[in-house]
Protein backbone atom coordinates (compact mmCIF):
# COMPACT_ATOMS: atom_id res chain seq x y z
CA UNK A 1 0.00 0.00 0.00
CA UNK A 2 1.24 3.43 -1.27
CA UNK A 3 -0.99 5.44 0.88
CA UNK A 4 0.07 5.88 4.41
CA UNK A 5 -1.50 7.61 7.37
CA UNK A 6 0.85 8.77 10.30
CA UNK A 7 0.60 10.18 13.11
CA UNK A 8 3.41 13.11 14.06
CA UNK A 9 5.56 12.16 16.71
CA UNK A 10 5.94 15.94 17.84
CA UNK A 11 1.93 16.89 18.01
CA UNK A 12 0.28 13.78 17.13
CA UNK A 13 -1.70 15.27 13.88
CA UNK A 14 -3.00 12.83 11.71
CA UNK A 15 -1.50 12.87 7.94
CA UNK A 16 -1.70 11.14 4.82
CA UNK A 17 1.18 10.92 2.50
CA UNK A 18 2.10 8.68 -0.24
CA UNK A 19 4.63 6.71 0.24
CA UNK A 20 6.76 6.82 -2.61
CA UNK A 21 6.03 9.85 -3.95
CA UNK A 22 7.50 12.06 -0.67
CA UNK A 23 10.79 11.78 0.53
CA UNK A 24 10.30 13.79 3.52
CA UNK A 25 6.89 13.58 4.71
CA UNK A 26 5.62 16.80 6.44
CA UNK A 27 3.28 16.95 9.22
CA UNK A 28 0.55 19.27 8.24
CA UNK A 29 -0.18 20.00 11.77
CA UNK A 30 2.96 21.66 13.35
CA UNK A 31 5.19 21.72 9.37
CA UNK A 32 7.99 19.49 10.65
CA UNK A 33 9.83 17.71 7.85
CA UNK A 34 10.29 13.48 9.22
CA UNK A 35 11.79 10.05 7.27
CA UNK A 36 9.98 7.62 6.37
CA UNK A 37 12.49 5.48 8.41
CA UNK A 38 11.78 7.22 11.47
CA UNK A 39 8.56 7.26 11.49
CA UNK A 40 8.10 3.64 10.95
CA UNK A 41 10.52 3.06 13.54
CA UNK A 42 7.91 5.11 16.08
CA UNK A 43 4.96 3.91 14.92
CA UNK A 44 3.31 0.64 15.43
CA UNK A 45 2.08 0.29 11.66
CA UNK A 46 4.17 -3.10 10.89
CA UNK A 47 3.16 -2.75 7.23
CA UNK A 48 4.39 0.83 6.75
CA UNK A 49 8.13 -0.60 8.43
CA UNK A 50 8.24 -3.55 5.51
CA UNK A 51 7.07 -0.80 2.93
CA UNK A 52 9.69 1.51 4.05
CA UNK A 53 11.99 -0.91 4.34
CA UNK A 54 11.21 -2.17 0.29
CA UNK A 55 11.60 1.35 -0.61
CA UNK A 56 15.02 1.51 0.33
CA UNK A 57 16.50 -1.59 -0.57
CA UNK A 58 14.94 -0.98 -4.02
CA UNK A 59 17.43 1.96 -3.82
CA UNK A 60 20.18 0.15 -2.62
CA UNK A 61 20.33 -3.00 -4.20
CA UNK A 62 17.42 -2.93 -7.01
CA UNK A 63 15.27 -5.18 -5.65
CA UNK A 64 12.62 -5.60 -2.59
CA UNK A 65 14.44 -6.73 0.79
CA UNK A 66 12.30 -10.43 1.14
CA UNK A 67 13.95 -10.61 -2.18
CA UNK A 68 17.46 -10.41 -0.89
CA UNK A 69 16.95 -13.54 0.71
CA UNK A 70 16.93 -16.98 -0.76
CA UNK A 71 14.70 -17.73 1.82
CA UNK A 72 11.74 -15.43 2.33
CA UNK A 73 9.89 -16.50 5.11
CA UNK A 74 13.15 -15.83 6.92
CA UNK A 75 13.45 -12.28 5.59
CA UNK A 76 10.08 -11.55 6.69
CA UNK A 77 10.74 -12.84 9.78
CA UNK A 78 13.50 -11.22 10.68
CA UNK A 79 12.12 -7.58 9.58
CA UNK A 80 9.24 -8.55 11.80
CA UNK A 81 11.33 -9.38 15.15
CA UNK A 82 13.47 -6.09 14.74
CA UNK A 83 9.74 -4.16 14.08
CA UNK A 84 8.67 -5.47 17.12
CA UNK A 85 11.98 -4.73 18.85
CA UNK A 86 11.90 -1.07 17.48
CA UNK A 87 15.02 -1.52 15.39
CA UNK A 88 15.26 1.28 12.95
CA UNK A 89 13.77 0.32 9.34
CA UNK A 90 17.75 0.80 7.78
CA UNK A 91 19.40 -1.50 10.63
CA UNK A 92 16.86 -3.74 9.79
CA UNK A 93 17.81 -3.93 6.22
CA UNK A 94 21.52 -4.02 6.70
CA UNK A 95 20.99 -6.85 8.97
CA UNK A 96 18.90 -8.57 6.27
CA UNK A 97 21.89 -7.41 3.18
CA UNK A 98 24.03 -9.44 5.64
CA UNK A 99 22.59 -12.63 5.82
CA UNK A 100 22.49 -12.42 2.20
CA UNK A 101 25.90 -11.86 1.85
CA UNK A 102 25.58 -8.86 0.30
CA UNK A 103 27.41 -6.88 2.59
ZN1 LIG B 1 3.30 17.65 13.81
Amino acid sequence: MNKVTWYCPKCEHENIDLLKETATPMCGGCENHFHWEDLAHVGDDLELYLNVIDSMSNVLHGKPACDLMDNHKDATDSMTDDFANSIKASFALQRIALKAGLL
